[in-house]
């Protein structure tokens, strides 16, 4: 590991990377790689847990497409120094900001969707003009060995390297000293990952996961919202970090949601007897989620196979904050329904957890959205649908509090990779003298005029 991040280092200060036709160029290989070897991505990933080649495409490939054209068309402006102001204090002189890597940086992926969160960090952090090494979950065997093969045999080490491994190797990265940390995962992890870090100074993103919650507020629309939110949790078999956890629902209207909700939900069957529903992950996953289900409580599905780890689309109604299934992130196909009474109180037991990845307000009532929006602390959102405002690479993504530090996607993956070096640049043709020695009244006078601008 010593000798990678020692050879990466070394690159690094060559400034290599630093030339902004270098990275447009690694970024565009890095997209032919991805092309040319879609199929074999489709193949690793079926295997891994049965994701379809339309969800590998829309929920992984897509964004990483969009990412990197993204910064192949911007790269050079977000790059460029960005002049502001100066003060009169100052006169006469200019002021800038100048972008620049930050060096060796490390990526760590989740596995629940393992090219996107693998390569989209990756992209940015190259974006940026630093080298990469990457560390994908080791949980998915297959696309995790196809992503080390697609980058080692693209890329020098030097720049760009895919490092396999578990716990163990994590561990040994982590003592190496990187100018950046970027890691998705769980928040435990993530305590390791952020205390390993603090040992070298180094920083970190941090995105992590959490207990994200739906309200649904009206039934104006509840036919769409329903639509929207089964799509939202069910996609991955709601192996998604910002999958709605849990809908807290009006009481008036809760029958009628639970009644669209399971006619919604069974089209989710086609799937399973398609062979086109994703897989948890492993037995130890489904046995997590299995703790989780009351049977009485259970008004849809509530099975699974060990054997093929499909676990059916499951809805939990009557739930109370105290129930287990409310206790940690569910992290797969189960929705607890929470009706409530006062949006009040149900504000209020959200905000006594900790702050959510992301909340989902749907509502066609503007003062009742502006309310949650403004009372509620979390990560990122949607008012009327679900987990899209991952598609849109102009918001920043990422946590707040227990979900996570800092954010990526577009600039703002390229800002979480850069420094911004601030520079006063001063003309040497004029200099007031006033600061320095001997003080007079009259100096001392127009200090302090000067200085109340
Ligand atoms: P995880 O924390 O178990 O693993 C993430 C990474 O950490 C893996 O690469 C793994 O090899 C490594 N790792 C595991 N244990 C380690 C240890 N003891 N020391 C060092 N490294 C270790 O997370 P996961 O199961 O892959 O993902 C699920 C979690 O990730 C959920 O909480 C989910 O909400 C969150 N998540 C967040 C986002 C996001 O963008 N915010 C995206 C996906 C998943």
């Amino acid at each position: 590991m010593n000798k990678i991040v020692l050879a990466q280092k070394a690159f690094f200060n060559s400034n290599k990377t630093k030339d902004i036709d270098f990275r447009i160029a690694q970024l565009k290989k890095l997209k032919r790689v991805l092309l040319e070897n879609e199929v074999q991505m489709e193949k690793a990933i079926f295997e891994d847990f049965s994701k379809s080649a339309f969800d590998n495409y829309s929920t992984e490939l897509a964004l990483l497409y969009l990412e990197i054209d993204d910064a192949v068309k911007k790269v050079r402006k977000w790059a460029a120094r960005k002049r502001v102001a100066t003060n009169i204090v100052n006169f006469p002189a200019r002021s800038y900001m100048i972008p620049e890597p930050l060096g060796v940086t490390l990526v760590i992926g989740a596995w629940n969707y393992p090219y996107q969160l693998s390569f989209a960090p990756a992209i940015a952090a190259i974006a940026a003009g630093n080298t990469v090494i990457l560390k994908p979950s080791e949980l998915p065997v297959n696309t995790s060995k196809l992503m080390a093969e697609m980058v080692n045999s693209n890329f020098s080490p030097e720049f760009f390297k895919v490092v396999e491994g578990g716990v163990s190797e994590t561990q040994q990265l982590l003592e190496q000293r990187f100018d950046k940390i970027f890691f998705t995962g769980s928040v435990a992890v993530g305590r390791i990952v952020y205390q390993a870090a603090a040992k070298h100074l180094t920083p970190v993103t941090l995105e992590l996961g959490g207990k994200s919650p739906a309200f649904i507020l009206d039934d104006t629309y509840l036919e769409v919202y329903v639509k929207r939110l089964v799509w939202a949790k069910f996609v991955n078999a709601g192996q998604t970090c910002i999958a709605p956890d849990y809908v807290l629902v009006k009481r008036e209207i809760k029958d009628k949601f639970l009644q669209l909700l399971m006619a919604e939900i069974k089209k989710e069957q086609f799937a399973i007897e398609n062979h086109n529903y994703v897989q948890i992950i492993n037995e130890r996953n489904v046995d997590r989620l299995t703790k989780y289900i009351e049977p009485k409580k259970v008004t849809y599905g509530g099975n699974h196979n060990i054997q093929t780890r499909i676990f059916e689309p499951t809805v939990m109604d009557n739930v109370s904050f105290s129930d287990a299934v409310m206790q940690e992130e569910i992290f797969g196909p189960i929705l607890p329904v929470i009706a409530f009474d006062d949006i009040n109180e149900a504000i209020a037991e959200v905000k006594r957890r900790e702050k959510p990845l992301s909340c989902y307000v749907f509502t066609s009532n503007k003062a009742l959205k502006d309310k949650i929006l403004h009372e509620v602390s979390f990560g990122g959102g949607c008012v009327n649908d679900a987990i899209m405002h991952i598609s849109n690479s102009h918001l920043a993504f990422g946590g707040v509090g227990e979900s996570g530090i800092g954010s990526y996607h577009g600039e703002y993956g390229f800002k979480t990779f850069s420094h911004f070096k601030s520079i006063l640049e001063k003309s040497a043709w004029f200099e007031p003298g006033l600061k320095y020695f001997p003080h007079s009244e009259t100096k001392f006078k127009w200090m302090k005029r000067i200085l109340k601008f």
